[in-house]
């Protein structure tokens, strides 16, 4: 078949799904998204929108009708579902094999450790009690990290736990134990960073330049590239990429997520087998970028140029307030011309929830950072002007 004729299924329509779609299109691709809501963000952009639950095998079926390689945007999806696919014949990228790996937290991070990766100390608990040995001194001690193996993000399912007083708190916050639960050793790190990366059908792959970030309440807040970390931590991050590249059998891009101790050690913190938000910089700052690169590696086309181009910082938009979508500051912030801002396409804002972000592309990081800080006042989403929190 000839290429361009392929079509691409989409599990998920929200932002990274639409943000494939962008570049699936520059190719004139066809591409069918499964979303439960006939408003999701990719659904302007699609050729054609199956409206289902993740969950429901019948939205899977009518997707294998309208694709020939699948692909998906979102890890805490039904493998079960996903298997339908496969059975159609139809190829997934990642594969299920290394979804089945990343998606409970306890059996990635036994995967990771097996591979030689090192990783903050965990347990799988069950009980108050349980986490309460956790956290005496000769084991994991005080504050411990509570977390559900399955179905995370943005903090949610994890909890902080500072001390012995906070263990039925947190431990009522993650559902008293109707999720499968796990404890982590706190690490005091010095910074987080991540690494985005692609691999090919054809074995060809591509590391993108380290990221730093920052999160707020557990949610991703500024990535700045490059990462003010050593050569030594640079190359320490790579090689966990270059290692996990094949012993986890990526097709596609993925994220690793790291902590960088205050000696300089590394610890991963979770992969995303997908692109991620900490790598919405390579948009305007590299040639190829994350979501153009997943497109070609899941079709088998030659990987583009991953290198950094320019400094850049990004930011993200957080709603503000919950009602109709309203995006302030745009006029002001597109005075500067080395801003780029994009807006989700969510018609519903609500507090804490991703609809956006922007970038600031610099030669000069500091001034990158100072101006992407100022547009923090100026630049917002919400649903009326006087709930800016930035
Ligand atoms: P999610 O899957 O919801 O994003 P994470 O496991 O990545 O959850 O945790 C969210 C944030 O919580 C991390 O970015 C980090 O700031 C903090 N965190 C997670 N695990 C630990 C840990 N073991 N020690 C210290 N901080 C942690």
């Amino acid at each position: 078949m000839n290429i361009i004729n392929k079509k691409i299924g989409i599990v998920g329509g929200g932002q990274l799904g639409k943000m494939m779609i962008l570049e699936a299109k520059r190719l004139g691709f066809y591409v069918a998204v499964l979303d439960p809501s006939p408003d999701c963000p990719a659904h302007s952009i699609c050729d054609k929108l199956i409206v289902a639950d993740l969950n429901d095998p019948k939205g899977y079926m009518e997707l294998s009708k309208h694709a020939d390689v699948i692909t998906y945007e979102w890890e805490n999806i039904s493998i079960r579902a996903l298997e339908i696919l496969e059975k159609e014949g139809l190829p997934i990228y990642h594969p299920l094999t290394t979804l089945k790996a990343i998606q409970n937290k306890h059996s990635q991070n036994e995967v990771l450790h097996k591979n030689g990766i090192p990783v903050p100390k965990f347990t799988k608990v069950k009980s108050i009690d349980e986490i309460k040995e956790a956290g005496k001194p000769e084991n994991f001690g005080y504050p411990l990290m509570l977390k559900t193996t399955t179905g995370g993000y943005d903090g949610k399912g994890t909890a902080l736990i500072r001390t012995e007083n906070d263990v039925e708190n947190a431990y009522k916050t993650l559902g008293s134990g109707t999720m499968e639960l796990m404890v982590e050793e706190f690490v005091d790190f010095e910074k987080e960073i991540s690494l985005v990366a692609c691999r090919s059908i054809s074995g060809d792959s591509v590391i993108y330049p380290i990221a730093e970030n920052t999160h707020v309440k557990s949610i991703l807040d500024t990535t700045i590239v490059p990462a003010d970390i050593d050569m030594s931590t640079i190359s320490k991050a790579n090689d966990i990429g270059r290692k996990l590249m094949s012993a986890m059998e990526f097709i596609g891009t993925f994220c690793i997520e790291m902590f960088v101790t205050k000696n300089g050690d590394i610890l991963v913190n979770e992969i995303a087998p997908r692109p991620h938000n900490s790598g919405h910089f390579t948009i305007e700052a590299c040639f190829s970028n994350q979501f153009e690169n997943h497109i070609r590696a899941i079709l088998g086309l030659p990987l583009g140029d991953a290198s950094l181009q320019t400094p850049c910082v990004m930011v993200n938009l957080l709603g503000q307030s919950d009602g109709k979508t309203a995006l302030f500051g745009l006029e002001e912030a597109y005075k500067h011309p080395n801003v780029h801002i994009h807006l989700y396409g969510k018609s519903t804002s609500k507090t804490g929830r991703k609809m956006g972000h922007y970038t600031v592309v610099d030669n000069d990081i500091n001034k990158a950072k100072t101006l992407a800080t100022e547009l923090k006042k100026i630049i917002f989403v919400g649903t009326n002007k006087e709930n800016n929190n930035g």
